[in-house]
């Protein structure tokens, strides 16, 4: 992807909406059988909300996901009118204000529930509920011991009016590990909890279970509704699963910087805090305008891939909260050149799962971290605009 404008930067992200939508398509095709909901939580995992959101809806995604109904209300703010989901509640949460927005609210116990209850009654409107079980994750979600009294509450809230449950859903432990045994059970624990839902009366209007990685591998998870996050934004959820090409899916986000210095410097010659790089020779450092604040991992100290000048190089010294250094060795290059952290892949660069290898952590991370100090800048932005379901 070229650069959007010549515009000077210091650093900043580009995100490819053309890339979001395009894996939009891909992840619809391999749930034929299934609606998709586009999980856009945490800032469309650093992409940006709005612009993905967009893309995501132009591409057919028919429902969005978010964790916090604050990112929930922001795409009622924006003006998305389609389904979303939100999931992750606290007590005193803005209820009302979800229902009011016509946003689905998820439930994964009483009190979630008779918040939920408590929001209808004063909006005035009956509350979309997502009942939550836990098949074995254990984190959040009912537990199965639970699961009869939770559906037997909504069941008796539907019938006074205050409650529709529009959905029965759960999520999956080790879906980015295929085969692992915990797959089955948790598919097992979910039917199981599904023929409660229904033998209570329940007739959701979506069942789902599967994020990207049981998206892209487990077809038997895809019931009515597929949740992909990371695959939406390009990422592969593991190598396990596979790389990104080979799965479909492009990377959407580009982190590229301008070098702020190219220096000489003799050998024998400390490189950053706590001097943990010493230069073996005379060489040129370059500058890399680019930190923790940025949320260029710390981690990546002495080993952070990057792409300086058109060559691969890698992080010398300790990444600061604003800078970083890389030992050019007997190469030149200027201030301004171009540095690029991680994009696609294609062009030469790492990628943020290279990032994400280098410091012991996740794509997800790599991605989702970048700062807030960093601009999104935008490119293939679909001219044709509102269409939905362009494939
Ligand atoms: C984040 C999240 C997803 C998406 O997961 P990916 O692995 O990014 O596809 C789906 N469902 C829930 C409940 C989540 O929290």
């Amino acid at each position: 992807m070229p650069p959007p404008s010549a515009e000077a930067f210091r650093v900043r992200a580009e995100i490819d909406l053309g890339a979001v939508r395009s894996n939009v398509r891909a992840l619809r095709a391999r749930a034929p059988g299934a609606a998709l909901m586009a999980v856009v939580k945490a800032d469309a995992y650093g992409h940006g909300l709005l612009p993905c959101a967009r893309a995501a809806r132009q591409a057919g995604a028919a429902w969005l996901g978010t964790a916090t109904p604050e990112e929930a209300l922001a795409l009622r703010a924006a003006g998305d009118r389609g389904p979303v989901l939100c999931w992750l509640w606290t007590p005193g949460g803005p209820w009302r204000e979800a229902v009011e927005a016509g946003v689905d609210v998820a439930a994964s116990g009483r009190w979630a529930l008779d918040e939920a209850v408590a929001g209808a009654r004063a909006a005035g409107r009956t509350a979309r509920v997502q009942l939550k079980v836990d098949t074995g994750l254990g984190r959040n979600g009912c537990p199965p011991a639970d699961w009869p009294d939770l559906v037997a509450a909504a069941r008796a809230a539907e019938s006074e009016g205050t409650v529709r449950v529009t959905g029965v859903w759960s999520h999956f432990a080790c879906a980015d590990e295929p085969g692992h045994p915990s797959i089955a059970a948790q598919l097992d624990a979910f039917r199981e909890a599904l023929s409660v839902a229904g033998r209570a009366g329940l007739d959701p209007e979506v069942r789902h279970l599967a994020n990207s990685p049981a998206t892209l591998t487990l077809p038997e998870s895809h019931f009515d509704l597929v949740r992909p996050g990371v695959s939406v934004y390009g990422l592969s959820p593991s190598p396990e699963v596979g790389s990104a090409a080979e799965l479909g899916l492009r990377p959407a986000m580009t982190l590229r910087a301008s070098l702020a210095q190219v220096k000489r410097v003799p050998g024998g010659h400390g490189v950053s805090y706590g001097h943990t790089y010493t230069t073996p020779g005379e060489t040129t450092l370059a500058l890399v305008p680019a930190g923790y604040a940025d949320g260029i991992p710390r981690h990546a100290s002495g080993t952070g891939p990057v792409l300086v000048a058109g060559k691969p190089r890698t992080v010398a010294g300790r990444v600061a909260m604003d800078q970083f250094v890389v030992d050019l060795g007997g190469d030149t290059a200027e201030a301004g050149d171009e540095a690029v952290l991680f994009g696609p892949g294609d062009r030469g660069e790492p990628t943020a799962e290279d990032w994400a290898r280098a410091v012991g952590s996740i794509g997800y991370e790599i991605v989702t971290r970048i700062g807030a100090r960093v601009p999104r800048v935008y490119a293939g932005e679909d001219p044709a605009g509102e269409t939905q379901g362009e494939a």
